[in-house]
């Protein structure tokens, strides 16, 4: 493990490739890691990786080893270089912006400050909570955007799936300390155990702000419990129709009349009344908010107090004192995530300024460490792309006239953010004290409310970034019909200008097929190309569309990734569609870039085998088993082996690229092959 110090000295030496070489070699596959002993055929996965498998082993720091944890690695080391940067530019040449990076990075690193404040910083927040008398108070206090409180109901501001041209609020069940419902719930034997474990920790977390009564920490976890029983399942929440329920205020009153529902919009500053009239607000779990709105009536407001209290210190906690931040991380690192150690705290810095000025750093990364040429070139593959869709959607045999039309209104309107955004957030309005660690952590937390409170009833902002330029992922946002690449991500093994084309093809082109896919997925399809939710499809066209990823879900609820783990196939649906339709879009695109020549063969590996190849060793990676758990439960990516091995196995091209025959494990007969297009 490399030592804080380490990635500080070596910070100021990022390797930049030498100009026209891949900084894979030979040509952007590691050919060392190719397993020949494993048949293609029977395990993808392990022939792609094999080599890397064999010696890979996850940081005691970390809960993942490979391809994201060395991209990940990479962009901490430039963001050290940029704050290392700042902290020896003499005060007179810094921007306003540069000033409270560092001074905030500053005040997290100074142990000294936290450890001799202890838990004063929280002392009006502790007093406030001490003082909650009624249901009223406890759910204003709950809307208060300056407290850290969480409760059964959570308020975000979001584009109007109705309407894409406006902003709403938006209601989405809420309340649990554990990942999800399921912890609470289930009978898996590691799931019981966690439960047990997360006793113990609200017990150690309560005992910091001097609850100790066994019966009072029962009744904080009994109370989770409730609420985890009122919430709707993971795969229920993905439902894009179900959980658009607009109405106005008075409405929800009526729907849930139990909650106070005022009380918390006044004090998360929202006003009842709109231009058009009465508030209208959208609420996510319909069925649930009324049972919520009961228990949280019944529900005793000392109860209510030590659970605001335990979720004070836990939303904190990684900024208090050693003792409290490591009890915090004995759970939710250890127990939840599987990690040994915490990271280095330099690192956690890092984390911190890119949760909470994150454009402010990224554009100081970008300046220096993402080059203009790679924005042109992510383009241009990106324009292929889009070709190969319109193409594929073209010659679909059994997509009516209507549906087409409009699918392919749809692939032309995509709107690509490559890199970093083009107008950067203004965070003049933020104010941070090199002195103030957790005043600068809720004076950032305020300063994003208020941003997103002032755009409710303004027009939608389609220039903005939802996440940082140096973030390592990429997404499609369905009410703006755009797909998001930031710089974080656009490099190798996944995109590299000086790599093969078949290895950018199945990299970086199957990443941006992906996420175009996600706008046809079984979710993202219901959204028309100006971002409405409604049904644009014929009938008979999503009857159809639907008996064809329902095989998808059959498929991927067979793989078993933990003893008596299934893949839950309803709730990884969308992202496995969106993997096999953007492997297929992105083999497309590959061959059109061919230009109708045949492929070099390079190393004796044809074209097609490279793109496989890259796409197979662009999900490199290992993980432990209790994040594996946690991902299976709550999450709606498969697990990166089934990332590989269940998308290769719908395409021809595969089985024709490394001859694979019907003896071999992957093998699924041509008429159960979904390749969605
Ligand atoms: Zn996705």
């Amino acid at each position: 493990m490399k030592k804080a110090l380490t990635v500080f000295l070596s910070a100021g030496a990022v390797m930049t490739a030498l100009a026209n070489v891949p900084q894979v070699a030979p040509w952007g596959v590691s050919l060392n890691y190719v397993d020949t002993k494993t048949r293609p055929g029977d395990d993808f996965f392990k022939y792609s990786n094999g080599g890397w498998l064999k010696s890979a082993s996850i940081p005691p720091d970390r809960q993942v080893a490979g391809v994201n944890l060395e991209i990940d690695k990479s962009n901490e080391t430039k963001m050290s270089a940029v704050v290392v940067a700042l902290l020896t530019k003499d005060e007179a040449s810094l921007t306003a912006d540069e000033r409270k990076l560092r001074d905030f990075f500053n005040a997290y690193q100074d142990v000294a400050a936290v450890e001799a404040k202890g838990l004063a910083p929280l002392k009006g927040d502790l007093e406030r909570i001490a003082e909650l008398k009624n249901p009223d108070e406890v759910a204003a206090y709950m809307g208060d955007p300056s407290t850290y409180s969480g409760g059964p109901f959570e308020l975000g501001i979001s584009i109007d799936d109705g309407n894409p041209n406006i902003y709403r609020p938006r209601f989405v069940q809420s309340g649990l300390g554990l990942p999800d419902r399921d912890y609470y719930l289930s009978t898996d034997k590691e799931l019981v155990s966690t439960r047990e474990a997360y006793k113990v920790y609200i017990a150690n977390m309560l005992k910091f702000v001097n609850v100790d009564d066994p019966q009072r920490i029962a009744a904080v976890y009994e109370l989770e419990k409730h609420i985890a029983e009122l919430h709707w399942p993971a795969a229920e929440r993905r439902d894009a129709e179900r959980i658009y329920n607009p109405m106005s205020v008075s409405e929800l009153e009526k729907l849930a009349p139990a909650f106070p529902w005022q009380a918390y919009l006044k004090a998360a500053g929202v006003s009842l009344k709109s231009p058009q009239g009465e508030r209208i607000v959208v609420v996510n779990e319909k069925s649930s908010f009324a049972p919520l709105a009961k228990l949280f009536a019944a529900t005793p407001t000392a109860v209510w107090r030590d659970y605001l209290r335990l979720h004070l210190l836990r939303s904190l906690a990684g900024l208090l004192p050693e003792k409290i931040n490591d009890a915090n991380f004995a759970f939710y690192g250890v127990i939840v995530g599987g990690q040994k150690k915490q990271m280095p705290r330099d690192l956690r810095a890092l984390e911190l300024l890119d949760r909470q000025m994150g454009e402010a750093l990224g554009r100081l990364y970008c300046e220096k460490y993402f080059p203009a040429e790679s924005k042109a070139k992510l383009k241009v593959l990106v324009d292929n792309l889009v070709k190969a869709y319109a193409a594929e959607i073209r010659t679909l045999a059994w997509m009516s006239p209507e549906t087409r039309a409009k699918a392919l209104e749809k692939v032309m309107t995509f709107y690509p953010k490559i890199g970093y955004p083009d107008k950067w957030r203004d965070y003049s309005a933020l104010s941070i004290s090199r002195t103030d660690l957790i005043g600068d952590d809720r004076n950032s937390r305020l300063f994003e409310w208020h941003r997103e409170l002032k755009r409710i009833d303004e027009p939608v902002d389609r220039t903005e970034w939802d996440m940082t330029p140096q973030t390592n992922n990429a997404e499609y946002n369905p009410a703006l019909n755009e797909i998001v690449f930031p710089a974080g991500g656009l490099q190798p093994p996944f995109f590299d200008p000086n790599a093969d084309d078949a290895v950018n093809y199945g990299g970086i082109g199957a990443t941006i097929g992906h996420e175009m896919s996600h706008g046809f997925d079984d979710q993202g399809s219901k959204y028309d190309a100006s971002g409405r939710l409604h049904e644009w499809w014929t009938a008979e066209d999503r009857k159809r569309f639907e008996a064809l990823t329902s095989k998808i879900a059959q498929q991927y609820s067979q793989f078993e990734p933990l003893p008596g783990l299934h893949l839950n196939g309803r709730l990884t649906l969308g992202e496995n569609i969106a993997d096999i339709a953007g492997l297929v879009i992105a083999n497309r695109a590959y061959h059109l870039s061919l230009n109708g020549k045949s492929a070099p063969v390079l190393d004796g590996y044809s074209g097609d085998q490279r793109f496989f190849l890259a796409y197979g060793q662009s999900w490199r990676e290992i993980m432990n088993d209790n994040l594996t758990r946690r991902l299976v439960v709550s999450n709606e990516h498969s697990p990166d082996q089934y990332r590989v091995n269940g998308v290769v196995r719908n395409l021809d091209a595969w089985y024709e690229a490394f001859s694979v025959k019907s003896e071999a494990k992957l093998y699924l007969p041509p008429p159960q092959r979904v390749p969605v297009w």
